[in-house]
């Protein structure tokens, strides 16, 4: 995908119509700072803006993507194209996300495990020792509802069951058994209890 193509296309477009960055910025709830941003080819509309922002450019998503007008010849292929290359996208970021998770998770725990050590061995007056231990439990926690976090809007949990996938609860996530990645919660759809895998949004 070729941001900057995109940004120039969205910049044609916005002024064939007429609109000012500002204008097209408050018809999409966003700062003009953004617009911005993408027709200089910096970022890429949020997906969640993109079907709102084609349809006010009179273009289609797939157009919007490309960068282009396309001949309804071309339509599917370069559909199926941005499909692809998007799901790609896609599994990298919750590659990413997970990596992080594992990141945080353990650098989290480590400062937790050396902080308690050094209150615990080191001679030091009583306020520092306490300073120390709740520092400590402070990064653990913070640490802990990262990685939760992460993992919980990184891909999906497929139910063993019925082979649902879902996202957990917070709740869920913070309550349930697991092993690794795998977790004991129920799932949204059949309601049956089971050990529910982790999976990514698209097959590679
Ligand atoms: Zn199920």
């Amino acid at each position: 995908m070729n941001q900057e193509k995109i940004g120039v296309f969205i910049s044609e477009c916005r002024k064939k119509k007429g609109l000012t960055q500002q204008q097209l910025a408050e018809l999409l709830n966003v700062s003009n700072r953004a617009v911005s941003k993408w027709e200089r080819g910096k970022n890429l509309p949020d997906a969640s803006l993109m079907l709102e922002l084609s349809k006010i450019l009179g273009i289609s998503v797939n157009e919007l993507l490309n960068g282009e007008k396309i001949l309804k010849s071309d339509y599917f292929t370069k559909a199926e194209d941005r499909l692809i290359e998007l799901q790609k996208k896609n599994n990298e970021y919750e590659k990413t996300l997970l990596l992080l998770e594992y990141v945080i998770g353990f650098s989290s725990s480590i400062t937790f495990i050396i902080l308690i050590y050094i209150a615990s061995y080191l001679d030091m007056p009583v306020f520092i020792r306490v300073l120390l231990i709740l520092t400590a439990l402070i990064i653990f926690i913070v640490g802990c509802m990262y990685a939760l976090r992460i993992e919980r809007i990184a891909g999906y949990y497929e139910c063993s069951k019925c082979k649902h996938k879902f996202i957990p609860t917070s709740k869920q996530m913070l309550f349930s058994m697991h092993m690794g990645r795998t977790r004991y919660i129920k799932c949204p759809k059949c309601k049956q209890v089971s050990w529910n895998k982790k999976v990514k949004s698209n097959k590679e």
